[in-house]
């Protein structure tokens, strides 16, 4: 093992899922239209997005592709959030709100669509998303869920109780909300499937490149690792919730 070589957390994903893609350390200069900071499901899908639309994409990632959150997750695809229905959101965030209510809807079959166009292998499945009702109470919840997402023409129904039983072999529950275009996949697969994918649209990865600092020089934005800088008119950053595990990239000091 060499002295930079990734340590990859032991998991399931990690145990069952074949070796990404071989990527370069960024070193020298380097320049791109786009610069992204991550490569995650977050930098990943950026890039995806950013390339089809013939924009020039460099990704800079700490570790590999999918080392963080997108590798190590259970690998429900959820079309819409924990709390808040469609209402709430739109009434917070207005015309915002419809928008990411829209996205929302059609979330999971996007992914699915991305999988199956790319020809992606993540043992992907589009077999629909349950959420069980646990309490006598909380069918209301569901009743209400169906009722908004059907209002949005999201393909969702109520369960029964018996229905549940029949489809998630458990009395545990007493109904449920079903949403048609959830499932699952294997995240790691499609985080590397992914990666595979930008590499293969012309997108550069840089990986076991953590970055250093970031700035602005010249009207552009310039990010920097121990061995390389890479510049671009724009940069995302897209660490998430590892953006202070290498450095603080999105601490006080980068504040504008
Ligand atoms: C236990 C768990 C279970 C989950 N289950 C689900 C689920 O079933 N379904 C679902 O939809 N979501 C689930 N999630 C949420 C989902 O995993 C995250 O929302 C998603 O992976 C976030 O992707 P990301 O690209 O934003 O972040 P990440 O995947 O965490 O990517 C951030 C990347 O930034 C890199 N990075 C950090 N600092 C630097 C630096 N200085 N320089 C360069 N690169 C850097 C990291 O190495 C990492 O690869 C779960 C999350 C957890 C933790």
């Amino acid at each position: 093992m060499s002295s930079n070589a990734v340590r990859w957390p032991i998991s399931l994903w990690a145990a069952v899922t074949p070796s990404g893609p071989d990527c370069p350390e960024l070193t020298g200069a380097q320049q791109a239209d786009v610069v992204i900071i991550g490569g995650g499901f977050t930098g990943l899908s950026t890039a995806l997005h950013l390339r089809e639309a013939n924009v020039d994409v460099a990704i800079v990632e700490a570790a590999e592709p999918g080392w963080g959150a997108s590798g190590r997750n259970n690998g429900q695809v959820i079309p819409t959030l924990s709390r808040p229905d469609p209402d709430d959101i739109i009434a917070k965030h207005g015309a915002a709100g419809e928008r990411f209510v829209a996205m929302l809807r059609d979330s999971a079959s996007t992914l699915f669509d991305i999988v199956g166009r790319y020809d992606i292998a993540a043992e992907h499945e589009q077999s629909g998303w349950i959420q069980p009702v646990h309490s006598p109470g909380r069918i209301k919840i569901a009743e209400r869920r169906v009722q908004q997402w059907s209002k949005f023409g999201a393909p969702v129904e109520l369960l029964s109780r018996d229905e549940v039983r029949d489809m998630l072999g458990s009395d545990a529950w007493f109904g449920g909300f079903w949403n048609r275009t959830g499932g699952h996949i294997n995240p790691l697969a499609l985080a590397r499937g992914l990666a595979r994918t930008v590499l293969g649209l012309g997108v550069r990865i840089y990986a076991r490149s953590p970055a250093t600092s970031f700035e602005r020089r010249g009207g552009k934005w310039v990010v920097k690792t121990e061995r390389g800088e890479i510049s671009g008119r724009a940069l995302v950053v897209a660490t998430n919730a590892y953006s202070g595990e290498f450095f603080d990239v999105v601490g006080a000091r980068h504040r504008p």
